[in-house]
């Protein structure tokens, strides 16, 4: 399926001034390998925020660029960067900071997959794998690092991720690596790195708290932000259903899974426990489904995650580290079977399905007390949020 760009051409943006639209890959003074990297890559148009997003960091400026989930934020700074390294020079030059172990693998292959033609060295710095592994691949010389905060600062501690050659940092899920449970380790790691180093920041959302922080690290940033109004997709249809006590919402479920095996579906949970819980009862009414979450083994982790992007399994249920970043194309059905804490993590739940211009549909399973907090989504996204219809199915 090709993405619908009249539909991305409406988005609106509220960009600095300066900020230029660069209609085609062609445009953008790529290098030939990398550009040849693109094309193989089958990508043919930039998306909205490649178009303007692209040049101003390759530019050497620093950006902050928010665009709606799966739109292509990971292009737009992998491209970026790509263009700014210089592969002759053995050393690592971009960081990619995200905030879990698969979104940051994720990213590694992307930027391996648009470079092939450049000879770059990206490593995966990951928490859950073998320093050792980390210490000989940094120690051989790598020009991207992508990683997630606690090991990167390790392996910068210990002098093995060399950061005399940096100059730019990169921090994906910006909000969420400058929320309370990262925004130290990120600092330790930014104060280590040379002053002049570009500094860009993506993310869906960006709530205000987060950009104002960015004056203390960031130099005149270019801006590139969509209103909140307009950050819902509207490839992406959300209902609700409401139950009247917890236990219905298994019911529930049940009677939806045909619906989910049309393609594939993410199930979001509020708990680790609770996904282990809702996986054997699942199981134990005879449907298949596969589970992840933080506590799980890294190896297990990685099991279930190529498992399901080959598309081996087709219903995963899990917690929040899934909602973020990660990109499998044929998720076109998010359940909420218990709703998000805050309003941003509803947009990148959500976004798991309609990527790319894609279609998509998100069930919401509410309890009584559970439809002001959804109304209040509603109305803070200026969205649609109706009763599920029994055609749910044709939607999809
Ligand atoms: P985001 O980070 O904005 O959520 P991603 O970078 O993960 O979105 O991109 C979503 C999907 O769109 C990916 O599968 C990616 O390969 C695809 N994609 C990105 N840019 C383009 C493009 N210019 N043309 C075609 N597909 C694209």
């Amino acid at each position: 399926m090709s993405f619908d760009h009249r539909r991305d051409a409406k988005i609106r943006f509220e960009t600095s001034d300066s900020v230029k639209v660069a209609a085609n890959f062609e445009d953008m003074n790529l290098k030939d390998d990398l550009l040849r990297g693109i094309y193989a890559y089958n990508f043919e148009k930039p998306s909205a925020i490649q178009q303007r997003a692209i040049m101003p960091i390759t530019s050497g400026r620093d950006v902050i660029a928010q665009a709606q989930s799966g739109t292509g934020k990971t292009a737009t700074f992998a491209i970026s960067m790509l263009q700014s390294i210089d592969t002759a020079v053995r050393e690592t030059q971009a960081l990619v900071l995200s905030p879990t172990r698969e979104l940051a693998t994720q990213i590694q292959s992307v930027v391996l997959a648009l470079g092939d033609y450049m000879n770059v060295q990206c490593h995966a710095c990951i928490g859950g794998t073998s320093v050792g592994e980390d210490i000989r691949k940094l120690d051989h010389g790598q020009h991207v690092v992508s990683g997630t905060p606690g090991r990167v600062f390790d392996m910068i501690r210990r002098r093995n991720l060399r950061t005399r050659n940096m100059r730019m940092l990169i921090l994906d899920e910006a909000d969420e690596l400058l929320n309370l449970g990262f925004k130290d380790q990120i600092y330790d790691i930014y104060r280590h790195l040379p002053p002049s180093t570009q500094v860009v920041l993506l993310s869906a959302t960006l709530p205000q708290d987060v950009l104002e922080m960015t004056s203390k690290f960031m130099n005149d940033p270019i801006r590139i932000l969509v209103k909140r109004d307009e950050l819902t997709l509207e490839g992406i249809k959300q209902f609700f259903v409401a139950v009247e006590q917890e236990e219905w919402k298994f019911d529930t479920l049940c009677d939806l899974y045909d619906t989910l095996t049309v393609t594939q579906a993410v199930i979001f949970v509020g708990k680790r426990q609770k996904v282990d819980w809702l996986t054997e009862k699942m199981r134990e009414a005879n449907f298949t489904v596969s589970s992840m979450h933080g506590e799980m083994p890294q190896k297990v982790r990685d099991e279930i995650m190529q498992e399901f992007r080959q598309g081996k399994s087709r219903v995963l249920i899990t917690t929040d580290v899934w909602a973020r970043g990660i990109d499998v194309q044929q998720v076109s059905l998010v359940i909420n079977y218990d709703l998000p804490n805050n309003r941003e993590l509803y947009i990148h739940r959500i976004g798991r399905s309609g990527r790319f211009g894609r279609k998509g549909v998100a069930i919401n399973f509410v309890k009584l007390d559970d439809v002001k907090i959804l109304r209040d989504i509603e109305q803070y996204y200026s969205t649609q949020i109706d009763e599920m219809p029994m055609n749910v199915g044709e939607l999809i």
